[in-house]
């Protein structure tokens, strides 16, 4: 069945007295199983990865379900993340989506080792001291550019820490730099909560983990004259 037709199907389960808007799918070429929904005109837009085009039709029933319990702000039914979420980590799907990320999602970073700092040394200086040495080492990098706004960031689909090249100079205290680090090593730790329709980062476990750092007050200082 097209996937179109699964999620009138669906929708109209949904919604029985709701007129049938228009459904429309379009495949994407994201860097990972990434998919939306959303009203727009009458119209019920999908949009989804290719990588997902050619997934069975009740994983495409689970996916709709996900989507249009969202779309109408209702609870996702538990049987439907459930499907969706053992398809995607079925080891012949979770291969062909390793390769297309690594091909699409190509990550501008540099070698860890830089001008200044090593962040693999820093890292592991950090998990022994903050995380009893068990966290296991992402893939960590430089930025090829120098951003003062954007200092560092964690990136699940590619387990990647990058941090701003702009941190990696001399005259940048090490203090600072592991700030960042340790901040970044904190949203691999804490992952982002979803509470309906929000999206919060920084947790209150976060929060309270973050306030382990040594001399936290000292560090953000110093971020601030860089
Ligand atoms: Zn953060």
């Amino acid at each position: 069945m097209e996937a179109g037709q699964i999620f009138t199907r669906v929708f109209r389960q949904m919604r029985p007295r709701t007129p049938l808007p228009d459904v429309r799918v379009q495949f994407r070429r994201y860097a990972n199983a990434n998919a939306q929904a959303k009203l727009e005109n009458g119209a019920l837009l999908i949009r989804m990865a290719d990588t997902l085009a050619g997934a069975p039709d009740p994983v495409i029933e689970a996916l709709a379900e996900i989507l249009l319990s969202k779309l109408f702000r209702r609870p996702v039914p538990a049987s439907s993340n459930d499907r969706y979420r053992r398809y995607l980590n079925r080891r012949d799907v979770r291969n062909s989506l390793d390769l297309v990320r690594q091909i699409r999602g190509r990550k501008r970073v540099e070698h860890p080792q830089g001008h200044t700092y090593n962040l693999d040394e820093m890292f592991e200086d950090l998990n022994f001291r903050y995380f009893h040495g068990l966290m296991a080492r992402p893939v960590l990098g430089w930025s090829p550019n120098a951003s003062r706004t954007l200092l560092g960031h964690y990136d699940p689909p590619h387990n990647a820490i990058v941090l701003s090249r702009i941190l990696d100079r001399a005259q940048t205290p090490r203090l600072a730099v592991e700030y960042v680090l340790f901040h970044e090593m904190l949203h691999l730790r804490h992952p982002a909560e979803h509470n309906g329709a929000r999206r919060c980062v920084h947790t209150r476990a976060f929060k309270e983990a973050e306030k382990q750092f040594e001399h936290l007050r000292e560090a953000k200082a110093m971020l601030r004259r860089l």
